[in-house]
């Protein structure tokens, strides 16, 4: 039986047009797209496409489209083996973080991918990115589709999509997954970790598309001064912050901070703890300059990256209300996210 693949087109480089006038790109109808990739039809698969109306640079992706993104699939399960969402490298990592989130019990691929040239441009990476994702996609074991999460397919690489992060604006080799092993590897064969593959979840697939936005961040630098500190924690509505710290999740010991810190944690605003490294973990209460973060009542975050966390708070804000619940969430391994 062949396998069916539906391609969402979101928009980003890999659709993208020089605009003459203004010597920007341009996000353009995914028709161009198409008949640039006539390999396509090649394909021992179905292969359909839905786009978005309007296509965009992943840079305005918003809470609705990743809800669009998420029901396309949802409206979808049930007719495909698997998904592609084809997205600009910008925001990829926080599209492929939300949906782990969003999408509940999922247990299809759902690969997202892009280029960093655009697919008519000779020397593009598009074409590869592209055609190895439906592949990925629509692969099958014993009639089960391999690959059971959100992924990104960038350059050779299948990485977990809430480990990731977009490190390079030049090289074709724009991903990292710094704190987890890449999932599959494409050379003469797609080579899959299936040590590293995430397992056959129980349930029917259900998507949660209630996303809380109302969180802040922080990021720590040598001479911040008690202003930017507090007016972070007296934005209105504010439900929690993440502070990007130093380390293993350091930060300064002075007083006025840890007095802001624990007000903040006292007047219920849910404080987790992310390190400004790019790999490694955070554990407060490793060195004298976490502890009184621990005790303020921050959350560790772990090793989680950056757009898994504002994910994920936006995530259990919107579906959970008890506080100390969501701490607890926080803390769990729900999508992969964090090594236990
Ligand atoms: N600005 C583009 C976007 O993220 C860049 C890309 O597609 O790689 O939509």
């Amino acid at each position: 039986m062949k396998s069916n693949v539906l391609i969402i087109y979101t928009g980003g480089t890999i659709g993208m047009v020089m605009d003459p006038k203004s010597h920007t790109f341009v996000p353009f109808d995914f028709k161009h797209l198409y008949q640039q990739v006539p390999e396509l039809g090649k394909f021992d698969l179905n292969i359909s496409v839905n786009s978005f109306d309007k296509p965009i640079d992943s840079s305005d992706m918003n809470i609705e489209d990743w809800v669009k993104i998420a029901s396309t699939i949802k409206e979808n399960y049930n007719d495909y083996d698997g998904f592609v969402v084809l997205h600009g490298t910008d925001t990829m990592a926080f599209t492929a973080s939300a949906l782990s989130f969003m999408l509940e019990n999922l247990n299809k691929p759902v690969i997202l991918t892009g280029a960093q040239l655009p697919i008519g441009v000779i020397r593009t990476d598009g074409k590869e990115n592209l055609i190895t994702a439906i592949e990925i996609a629509g692969a099958k074991q014993n009639n089960e589709p391999i690959v059971k999460e959100v992924a990104i397919y960038f350059e050779y690489k299948l990485y977990r999509g809430n480990r990731t992060h977009k490190y390079n604006a030049e090289h074709f080799d724009a991903f990292k997954s710094p704190n987890y092993p890449i999932l599959a590897e494409a050379g003469i064969d797609i080579d899959y970790n299936y040590q590293a593959l995430n397992k056959q979840v129980g349930g029917t697939l259900n998507v949660s598309s209630a996303m809380n936005c109302n969180i802040g961040v922080l990021k720590l630098f040598p001479g911040i001064t008690p202003s930017l500190v507090k007016s972070i924690f007296s934005i209105d509505g504010i439900k929690a912050v993440i502070v990007e710290t130093f380390g293993s999740g350091n930060g300064t010991t002075r007083k006025w901070f840890l007095d802001e810190i624990e007000q903040a944690v006292r007047n219920g605003v849910i404080v987790l703890n992310i390190t400004q490294c790019n790999q490694g973990s955070v554990e407060q209460g490793r060195y004298a300059t976490s502890i009184g973060l621990k005790n303020a009542g921050v959350i560790g975050g772990m090793d989680m990256t950056f757009e898994a966390a504002v994910t994920k708070l936006m995530y259990l804000l919107g579906n959970y209300s008890d506080i100390d619940e969501i701490k607890k969430l926080l803390q769990l391994n729900l999508r992969g996210e964090i090594s236990c």
